[in-house]
Protein backbone atom coordinates (compact mmCIF):
# COMPACT_ATOMS: atom_id res chain seq x y z
CA UNK A 1 0.00 0.00 0.00
CA UNK A 2 2.61 2.25 0.88
CA UNK A 3 4.11 2.50 -2.45
CA UNK A 4 0.37 3.73 -3.50
CA UNK A 5 0.63 6.50 -1.09
CA UNK A 6 3.76 7.86 -1.35
CA UNK A 7 4.44 7.71 -5.57
CA UNK A 8 4.01 11.07 -6.96
CA UNK A 9 2.41 9.94 -10.05
CA UNK A 10 0.12 8.46 -8.33
CA UNK A 11 -1.21 11.90 -7.19
CA UNK A 12 -2.64 12.25 -10.58
CA UNK A 13 -2.58 8.77 -12.31
CA UNK A 14 -6.03 7.17 -13.46
CA UNK A 15 -4.22 3.52 -12.69
CA UNK A 16 -2.13 2.95 -10.48
CA UNK A 17 -0.35 -0.96 -9.70
CA UNK A 18 1.88 -1.06 -6.64
CA UNK A 19 4.33 -4.13 -6.19
CA UNK A 20 1.44 -6.33 -7.39
CA UNK A 21 1.99 -10.20 -7.37
CA UNK A 22 -0.24 -13.07 -8.44
CA UNK A 23 0.28 -16.51 -8.79
CA UNK A 24 -1.78 -19.68 -10.28
CA UNK A 25 -0.05 -22.13 -7.84
CA UNK A 26 3.43 -22.47 -7.75
CA UNK A 27 3.36 -20.36 -11.13
CA UNK A 28 4.14 -16.66 -10.11
CA UNK A 29 2.09 -14.95 -13.55
CA UNK A 30 3.13 -11.29 -12.16
CA UNK A 31 6.19 -10.57 -10.08
CA UNK A 32 6.16 -7.07 -7.82
CA UNK A 33 4.81 -5.25 -10.92
CA UNK A 34 4.55 -1.49 -10.48
CA UNK A 35 3.28 1.14 -13.48
CA UNK A 36 1.38 4.36 -12.97
CA UNK A 37 -0.76 5.57 -15.95
CA UNK A 38 -2.04 8.71 -16.12
CA UNK A 39 -5.24 9.52 -17.43
CA UNK A 40 -5.49 10.54 -21.49
CA UNK A 41 -2.32 8.42 -22.24
CA UNK A 42 -2.25 5.30 -24.76
CA UNK A 43 -0.09 2.52 -22.31
CA UNK A 44 1.33 -0.10 -24.82
CA UNK A 45 2.17 -3.55 -23.06
CA UNK A 46 4.65 -5.63 -24.99
CA UNK A 47 6.25 -9.02 -24.32
CA UNK A 48 6.55 -12.74 -25.11
CA UNK A 49 3.94 -15.02 -24.55
CA UNK A 50 3.48 -16.36 -21.26
CA UNK A 51 4.95 -13.48 -19.95
CA UNK A 52 1.67 -12.20 -17.80
CA UNK A 53 0.61 -9.48 -20.18
CA UNK A 54 -3.11 -10.67 -19.55
CA UNK A 55 -2.89 -11.94 -16.46
CA UNK A 56 -1.83 -7.75 -15.77
CA UNK A 57 -5.08 -6.74 -17.56
CA UNK A 58 -7.60 -9.77 -15.91
CA UNK A 59 -6.05 -8.17 -12.89
CA UNK A 60 -7.01 -4.52 -13.18
CA UNK A 61 -10.22 -5.51 -14.12
CA UNK A 62 -11.17 -8.04 -11.20
CA UNK A 63 -11.24 -11.32 -13.84
CA UNK A 64 -8.36 -12.31 -11.50
CA UNK A 65 -7.79 -11.43 -7.81
CA UNK A 66 -3.84 -9.77 -6.86
CA UNK A 67 -2.12 -12.06 -3.94
CA UNK A 68 0.20 -8.97 -3.11
CA UNK A 69 0.37 -5.41 -3.73
CA UNK A 70 -2.32 -2.91 -4.57
CA UNK A 71 -4.43 -1.50 -7.71
CA UNK A 72 -6.24 1.58 -7.46
CA UNK A 73 -8.56 2.45 -10.64
CA UNK A 74 -10.52 6.36 -11.17
CA UNK A 75 -9.14 6.80 -7.28
CA UNK A 76 -10.48 3.92 -5.38
CA UNK A 77 -8.65 1.01 -4.48
CA UNK A 78 -10.21 -1.93 -6.59
CA UNK A 79 -11.27 -5.45 -4.57
CA UNK A 80 -10.85 -3.81 -1.04
CA UNK A 81 -11.88 -1.40 1.28
CA UNK A 82 -9.94 -0.05 4.53
CA UNK A 83 -11.29 -0.32 7.40
CA UNK A 84 -8.68 1.15 10.46
CA UNK A 85 -5.71 -0.63 9.45
CA UNK A 86 -7.91 -3.57 7.64
CA UNK A 87 -9.15 -4.26 4.27
CA UNK A 88 -12.08 -5.97 3.92
CA UNK A 89 -12.95 -7.66 0.62
CA UNK A 90 -15.69 -6.04 -1.52
CA UNK A 91 -19.09 -7.59 -2.38
CA UNK A 92 -19.93 -8.39 -5.53
CA UNK A 93 -22.07 -5.66 -6.38
CA UNK A 94 -19.43 -3.60 -5.09
CA UNK A 95 -17.06 -5.00 -7.63
CA UNK A 96 -19.11 -4.83 -10.40
CA UNK A 97 -19.98 -1.34 -9.78
CA UNK A 98 -16.10 -0.72 -10.11
CA UNK A 99 -15.78 -2.92 -13.01
CA UNK A 100 -17.86 -0.38 -14.42
CA UNK A 101 -15.34 2.52 -15.05
CA UNK A 102 -13.01 -0.27 -17.03
CA UNK A 103 -13.41 -1.82 -20.56
CA UNK A 104 -12.36 -4.47 -22.16
CA UNK A 105 -11.79 -6.01 -25.97
CA UNK A 106 -10.37 -9.21 -25.77
CA UNK A 107 -8.45 -11.43 -28.60
CA UNK A 108 -10.83 -13.30 -29.61
CA UNK A 109 -14.05 -11.17 -30.26
CA UNK A 110 -16.86 -12.48 -27.70
CA UNK A 111 -19.49 -10.99 -29.23
CA UNK A 112 -23.17 -12.79 -27.92
CA UNK A 113 -23.71 -14.83 -31.20
CA UNK A 114 -27.39 -15.10 -31.07
CA UNK A 115 -27.39 -10.47 -31.35
CA UNK A 116 -27.33 -8.50 -34.53
CA UNK A 117 -24.34 -5.79 -34.23
CA UNK A 118 -26.74 -3.19 -32.62
CA UNK A 119 -28.10 -5.59 -30.32
CA UNK A 120 -24.43 -6.29 -29.01
CA UNK A 121 -23.94 -2.62 -28.25
CA UNK A 122 -27.14 -1.93 -26.33
CA UNK A 123 -27.10 -5.14 -24.60
CA UNK A 124 -24.89 -3.71 -21.61
CA UNK A 125 -26.53 -0.29 -21.28
CA UNK A 126 -30.17 -1.57 -21.22
CA UNK A 127 -29.42 -4.35 -18.67
CA UNK A 128 -26.91 -2.39 -16.29
CA UNK A 129 -27.39 1.27 -16.68
CA UNK A 130 -31.16 1.50 -16.57
CA UNK A 131 -31.36 4.33 -19.06
CA UNK A 132 -33.97 4.95 -21.78
CA UNK A 133 -34.02 2.55 -24.39
CA UNK A 134 -34.07 5.37 -27.63
CA UNK A 135 -31.12 7.13 -25.85
CA UNK A 136 -29.87 3.84 -25.82
CA UNK A 137 -29.88 3.11 -29.20
CA UNK A 138 -29.01 6.83 -30.30
CA UNK A 139 -26.08 6.14 -28.45
CA UNK A 140 -25.16 2.95 -30.30
CA UNK A 141 -26.02 4.05 -33.55
CA UNK A 142 -24.00 6.89 -33.27
CA UNK A 143 -20.95 4.22 -31.30
CA UNK A 144 -21.38 2.43 -35.37
CA UNK A 145 -20.74 5.06 -36.99
CA UNK A 146 -18.03 5.95 -35.15
CA UNK A 147 -16.57 2.50 -36.01
CA UNK A 148 -17.79 2.67 -39.55
CA UNK A 149 -20.45 0.15 -39.59
CA UNK A 150 -23.61 1.78 -39.37
CA UNK A 151 -25.23 -0.09 -42.77
CA UNK A 152 -24.08 -3.42 -40.22
CA UNK A 153 -26.38 -2.54 -37.08
CA UNK A 154 -28.84 -5.59 -38.14
CA UNK A 155 -26.34 -7.82 -39.00
CA UNK A 156 -25.34 -11.22 -36.88
CA UNK A 157 -21.36 -11.55 -35.70
CA UNK A 158 -21.57 -14.73 -38.17
CA UNK A 159 -22.37 -12.04 -40.92
CA UNK A 160 -18.89 -10.23 -40.07
CA UNK A 161 -15.57 -10.03 -40.89
CA UNK A 162 -12.94 -10.51 -37.94
CA UNK A 163 -12.31 -7.24 -38.55
CA UNK A 164 -16.26 -5.88 -38.09
CA UNK A 165 -16.43 -8.20 -34.94
CA UNK A 166 -13.65 -6.32 -33.46
CA UNK A 167 -15.04 -3.05 -34.17
CA UNK A 168 -18.43 -3.92 -32.74
CA UNK A 169 -16.89 -5.14 -29.74
CA UNK A 170 -15.11 -2.22 -29.62
CA UNK A 171 -17.85 0.20 -30.03
CA UNK A 172 -20.03 -2.67 -27.50
CA UNK A 173 -17.54 -1.50 -24.70
CA UNK A 174 -17.54 1.98 -25.60
CA UNK A 175 -21.70 1.83 -24.96
CA UNK A 176 -20.73 1.25 -20.89
CA UNK A 177 -19.03 4.96 -21.10
CA UNK A 178 -15.79 3.45 -19.48
CA UNK A 179 -13.01 5.87 -18.55
CA UNK A 180 -10.28 3.15 -19.30
CA UNK A 181 -10.13 0.86 -21.87
CA UNK A 182 -8.28 -2.40 -21.62
CA UNK A 183 -6.99 -4.34 -25.28
CA UNK A 184 -5.82 -7.49 -25.04
CA UNK A 185 -3.76 -8.44 -28.30
CA UNK A 186 -7.15 -6.76 -30.41
CA UNK A 187 -5.45 -7.87 -33.20
CA UNK A 188 -3.59 -11.43 -33.03
CA UNK A 189 -6.88 -13.59 -34.03
CA UNK A 190 -7.54 -11.01 -37.64
CA UNK A 191 -6.07 -11.62 -40.88
CA UNK A 192 -3.69 -9.26 -41.83
CA UNK A 193 -5.63 -7.35 -44.13
CA UNK A 194 -8.00 -6.69 -41.54
CA UNK A 195 -5.50 -5.39 -38.84
CA UNK A 196 -5.37 -2.36 -40.07
CA UNK A 197 -9.49 -1.26 -40.09
CA UNK A 198 -9.02 -1.95 -35.97
CA UNK A 199 -6.20 -0.30 -35.54
CA UNK A 200 -7.62 3.02 -36.89
CA UNK A 201 -10.76 2.71 -34.35
CA UNK A 202 -8.21 2.17 -32.21
CA UNK A 203 -5.64 4.86 -33.11
CA UNK A 204 -9.22 7.77 -33.29
CA UNK A 205 -9.95 6.53 -29.90
CA UNK A 206 -6.08 7.44 -28.22
CA UNK A 207 -6.89 11.08 -29.99
CA UNK A 208 -10.49 11.31 -28.69
CA UNK A 209 -8.38 11.44 -25.26
CA UNK A 210 -9.11 8.06 -24.01
CA UNK A 211 -7.10 6.16 -21.68
CA UNK A 212 -5.87 2.85 -23.06
CA UNK A 213 -3.76 0.26 -21.83
CA UNK A 214 -3.28 -1.90 -25.13
CA UNK A 215 -1.33 -5.78 -24.65
CA UNK A 216 0.17 -5.86 -28.87
CA UNK A 217 2.81 -7.46 -31.05
CA UNK A 218 1.93 -4.43 -33.33
CA UNK A 219 4.86 -2.56 -32.70
CA UNK A 220 3.97 0.31 -35.62
CA UNK A 221 1.40 1.07 -33.32
CA UNK A 222 2.65 1.21 -30.58
CA UNK A 223 5.35 3.67 -31.79
CA UNK A 224 2.88 5.74 -33.64
CA UNK A 225 0.12 5.88 -30.65
CA UNK A 226 1.70 4.97 -27.29
CA UNK A 227 2.83 7.41 -25.15
CA UNK A 228 4.82 4.71 -22.54
CA UNK A 229 5.47 1.18 -23.36
CA UNK A 230 6.56 -1.70 -21.15
CA UNK A 231 8.28 -4.91 -21.91
CA UNK A 232 7.39 -7.48 -19.86
CA UNK A 233 8.80 -11.08 -19.57
CA UNK A 234 8.44 -13.89 -16.93
CA UNK A 235 6.08 -11.92 -15.07
CA UNK A 236 8.47 -9.27 -14.62
CA UNK A 237 8.25 -5.70 -15.28
CA UNK A 238 11.81 -5.41 -17.72
CA UNK A 239 11.73 -1.87 -19.04
CA UNK A 240 9.38 0.87 -19.65
CA UNK A 241 10.18 4.40 -21.18
CA UNK A 242 8.71 6.43 -24.30
CA UNK A 243 8.29 4.15 -27.38
CA UNK A 244 11.50 5.61 -28.99
CA UNK A 245 13.25 4.27 -25.94
CA UNK A 246 11.93 0.87 -25.27
CA UNK A 247 11.19 -0.05 -29.07
CA UNK A 248 14.20 1.74 -30.54
CA UNK A 249 17.15 1.90 -27.98
CA UNK A 250 16.12 -0.85 -25.92
CA UNK A 251 18.32 -0.49 -22.40
CA UNK A 252 17.80 -4.21 -21.45
CA UNK A 253 19.26 -6.96 -23.56
CA UNK A 254 15.85 -9.26 -22.99
CA UNK A 255 14.00 -6.29 -24.15
CA UNK A 256 16.15 -6.04 -27.42
CA UNK A 257 16.22 -9.93 -28.08
CA UNK A 258 12.36 -9.73 -28.19
CA UNK A 259 12.17 -7.04 -30.76
CA UNK A 260 14.61 -8.54 -33.02
CA UNK A 261 12.58 -11.71 -32.55
CA UNK A 262 8.78 -9.58 -33.29
CA UNK A 263 10.14 -7.32 -36.44
P1 LIG B 1 0.56 -13.52 -21.73
O1 LIG B 1 -0.74 -12.84 -21.85
O2 LIG B 1 1.73 -12.58 -21.60
O3 LIG B 1 0.79 -14.52 -22.83
P2 LIG B 1 -0.63 -14.72 -19.40
O4 LIG B 1 -0.90 -13.59 -18.49
O5 LIG B 1 -1.78 -15.27 -20.15
O6 LIG B 1 0.57 -14.35 -20.38
O7 LIG B 1 -0.01 -15.90 -18.55
C1 LIG B 1 1.07 -15.74 -17.66
C2 LIG B 1 1.38 -17.07 -17.05
O8 LIG B 1 0.31 -17.47 -16.18
C3 LIG B 1 1.54 -18.20 -18.07
O9 LIG B 1 2.55 -19.08 -17.61
C4 LIG B 1 0.18 -18.85 -18.06
O10 LIG B 1 0.28 -20.22 -18.43
C5 LIG B 1 -0.24 -18.71 -16.61
N1 LIG B 1 -1.69 -18.62 -16.44
C6 LIG B 1 -2.50 -17.66 -16.95
N2 LIG B 1 -3.77 -17.85 -16.57
C7 LIG B 1 -3.77 -18.97 -15.80
C8 LIG B 1 -4.79 -19.70 -15.09
N3 LIG B 1 -6.07 -19.28 -15.10
N4 LIG B 1 -4.42 -20.80 -14.42
C9 LIG B 1 -3.14 -21.20 -14.39
N5 LIG B 1 -2.12 -20.57 -15.02
C10 LIG B 1 -2.44 -19.47 -15.71
MG1 LIG C 1 -2.16 -12.95 -23.34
Amino acid sequence: MSAVETTAKADHAIVTIANVSKFFGPLKALNNVSLAIEPGTVQCIIGPSGSGKSTLLRCINQLEKIDQGAIRVDGELIGYRRVGDELHELTDPEVARQRLVTGMVFQRFNLFNHMTALQNIIEGPLTVLKRPRKEIVAEAMALLERVGLAEKRDSYPSELSGGQQQRIAIARALAMKPKLMLFDEPTSALDPELVGEVLNVMRDLAASGMTMIVVTHELGFAREVAGDVVFMDKGELVEQGPPQTVLVAPKQARTRDFIAAVL
